[in-house]
This record gives C-alpha cells, structure tokens and sequence, in this order.
C-alpha cells in the first residue's frame, strides 16, 4: 500500500507558510514504514529540532482504479479517517530552499499517524466534515474540508492520472492552518465531530 499527501490544500494554511495557491492539487508519497496506528506514542526523531503536527481527513482506496474521472470517484473510497502528517519543518525549509525532494522532511519512520477508519455512510454531510486537534487539551487546529481548494474526488481523479490507485491506499487531504511543534511528553488528541479519532502521546 502506499500513502499519496496533498499539500497546500487550505488557503490560511497555505498563507501562515507564506506560499503560493497552487493551481493543480500538489502530492507527495510516504512509504508503509511512516506508519504509527493504534494510539501508539510518536517518538521525535533526532534529526530535527521542528516537528510540526498537520491534522488531516483521511480516505481509504477500495477499489483499483486508473485516470478516474472526477465524477465516478466517490465509488473509489469507503472510509474516513483522521491523520497526522507529522513534518519536520527546519529539513522542510531547506530541501525547499536547495530545490531538492523532501522525503526527508515528511517521509520518515513514524510521520503518518492513523486513526482507525469509520465507512463512509455513518459521516453524514461528507462535504462538511469538522475535524480538530487538541495538544495538551487546547484546540491548535480547527478545520472543515468545506475549505478545501481540492474535494477529494478531484485528488482522486489527479492523482489517478499518474499513478494506480490500490486498495488499502490511503490520501491524506491536507491540513487547515494552526500547524506548530510538538514536544516531548505532549498529549494529541484528533476529533472528527465531536467523536474521538486520535489519542497519543509525543516521547
Ligand atoms: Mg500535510
């Protein structure tokens, strides 16, 4: 399986990082081994001194698909979910300053944090899913995916156009503004509504 991130996907986000707003959806890979389910603790990493957190929605792929068009797209995911696309934004910053890739920055151990998945019939409005993060009990980001420069079946049929989606695949949708460090020993806890996604802790 693999995990395909949008990026720069909400405007205030976009601008508290002082981009631009893209004008096709903008994706990224990380591998199986990013992965941290089940509550499980993140552990930063030695080799940066800036982790942020981005709370994302996240959809799970069920069925393969290749150049899907926009309007069949909803037949190719079944779940939601919530995710953390744990960045480390000093190696950000530099791969982006030296024009260099930056898996570094967003692919390694532990950077996609999961949530167990909900179908997607039990969310309601699924264009207006409120979705939040809480670090040591404070709201830090607060997003709608009403807000998103790219819908899902946009991401999907883009993306489609470049690589097979697989079942088990899973899109990270991009994350409202509020991003910011996390450090040792801080508690994250992920609401979609007022239902509880994620709870763990930074060691
Ligand atoms: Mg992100």
């Amino acid at each position: 399986m693999k995990i395909i991130c949008i990026g720069k996907n909400y405007l205030k986000h976009i601008q508290e990082l002082d981009r631009k707003r893209p004008t096709e959806p903008v994706f990224f890979l990380k591998p199986d081994s990013a992965i941290i389910q089940r509550n499980r603790p993140f552990f930063l990493p030695d080799f940066s001194e800036e982790i942020h957190h981005e709370v994302e929605l996240i959809y799970r792929i069920c069925k393969v698909g290749k150049c899907i068009q926009p309007k069949f797209a909803h037949h190719y995911y079944d779940a939601i979910g919530l995710g953390i696309d744990f960045t480390a934004r000093d190696l950000q910053r530099k791969c982006v300053s030296e024009g260099n890739p930056w898996e570094i920055a967003k692919a390694f151990d532990g950077s996609a944090v999961i949530s167990k998945f909900v179908p997607k019939e039990q969310l309601g409005d699924l264009n207006n899913l409120d979705f939040r993060l809480l670090l040591n009990d404070q709201c830090v980001q607060h997003g709608n995916n009403k807000d998103m420069i790219f819908r899902i079946d946009e991401i999907i049929s883009y993306v489609s156009q470049f690589i097979t989606l697989k079942i088990g695949d899973i899109i990270f949708t991009g994350t409202p503004e509020g991003v910011g460090k996390v450090a040792i020993e801080d508690h994250l806890q992920g609401f979609i509504g007022e239902e509880k996604f994620l709870d763990f802790k930074i060691k």
